[in-house]
């Protein structure tokens, strides 16, 4: 039973709780919503795909090979990158 409020330290519950390890370099390897492995693809396959922003301010991308959704490293990212950072850091 998780007994925490926050989210993050719900995370960090289950973590400690089931000795998950976790790996920075699996991190942002699968789609949000199929859990499919993301494949790299060309920055040109994204043109269309994000908006031109993006595509102008990102040089790598991926996509999902089951729902085509496309992936980048975004400001979500950084904060989930963080977060796993801390994670880590309390863990040990
Ligand atoms: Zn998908």
């Amino acid at each position: 039973m998780i007994r925490e409020d926050n989210p993050f330290r719900q995370l960090e519950e289950v973590v400690r709780h089931f000795r998950i390890p976790v790996d920075q370099g699996m991190l942002f390897s699968r789609c949000l919503t199929c859990n499919a492995l993301l494949e790299a693809i060309d920055p040109e396959e994204a043109k269309g795909a994000v908006p031109d922003h993006i595509y102008h301010s990102h040089q790598a991308f991926s996509r999902c090979p089951i729902c085509r959704k496309v992936y980048w490293a975004g400001t979500h990212y950084g904060h989930m990158t963080r977060m796993v950072e801390r994670l880590q850091k309390e863990a040990s």
